[in-house]
């Protein structure tokens, strides 16, 4: 059986076929912001991406994403915490089935009802592919969503969600900017973990932001129409797509800020 969400197959499961699920860097993580260090030697944020370079949405049947075509130094994340010029490959959305829970990361125990990530790739390697399984080939920003006021940059995204409703639909989706999903201030939370589905390969540099964005809850009901299931199986709705947190066996969190 393929992994998945559901009690037989959900994140309790998955060290079955993915033993590094118990690994010394697994991801997400409950970030106490007490506990974190503020490191005055961690840059701002650099990203810098170009709307052309996106390309479509996908709903692979754990969540959806939108990718990017990343054969140039064109989107790109560099300076916070990483070295080198890192790639952007994809977004997609962990959310829940109520506004209560659906974050991956938590904040001193506290949920977010969703949470975006950015996914970039360390172009000191060939391809996404190799970076995938090194332990400085990825990084990823999360953005947490809360609800609140209704989120216009968010639209364009809900609007193709009928054309990817059930597992393996796909669509053209051009010309959107990433940047703005981000929050207007960019200070972060950042630690060493992993892929949060499988494979769970801990190549991870996570960056976290702090401030949440905001989505209505009108549009956040809307991620709960796509489907896990394919066309022609019993609907089953995307919810619950998210991991809980892992232990942090002894890794240090970083500020950006104090
Ligand atoms: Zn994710």
């Amino acid at each position: 059986m393929s992994w998945g969400y559901a009690a037989d197959n959900g994140p309790d499961k998955w060290a079955d076929n993915f033993p590094v699920a118990n690994g010394p860097r697994q991801s997400p993580i409950d970030i106490l912001p007490g506990e974190a260090s503020f490191d005055g030697a961690l840059k701002p944020l650099s990203l810098k991406y170009d709307p052309s370079n996106c390309q479509e949405i996908l709903n692979n049947g754990h969540s959806f994403q939108v990718t990017f075509v990343d054969d140039t130094d064109s989107s790109t994340l560099k300076d916070g915490p990483i070295s080198g010029v890192y790639r952007l490959k994809q977004f997609h959305f962990h959310w829940g089935a109520c506004d209560q829970r659906g974050s991956e990361h938590t904040v001193a125990g506290t949920m977010y009802p969703a949470e975006l990530h950015l996914v970039h790739w360390n172009t000191k390697y060939p391809s996404f592919g190799e970076a995938a399984s090194k332990p400085d080939g990825l990084a990823v920003v999360g953005v947490f969503l809360k609800i609140g006021a209704e989120n216009a940059n968010l639209q364009k995204v809900l609007d193709a969600f009928s054309s990817i409703k059930a597992k393996g639909k796909q669509t053209t989706f051009a010309g959107f900017d990433p940047a703005t999903l981000l929050p207007g201030c960019l200070d972060y939370w950042t630690y060493d973990g992993s892929l949060t589905t499988p494979p769970l390969l801990e190549s991870v540099t996570w960056i976290v932001c702090k401030e949440p964005i905001s989505v209505s809850a009108e549009q956040m009901a809307k991620f709960r129409g796509l489907l896990f299931s394919a066309e022609g199986e019993a609907e089953c709705c995307m919810v619950d797509n998210y991991r809980p947190p892992q232990p942090l066996k002894g890794r240090a969190v970083r500020a950006s800020f104090k």
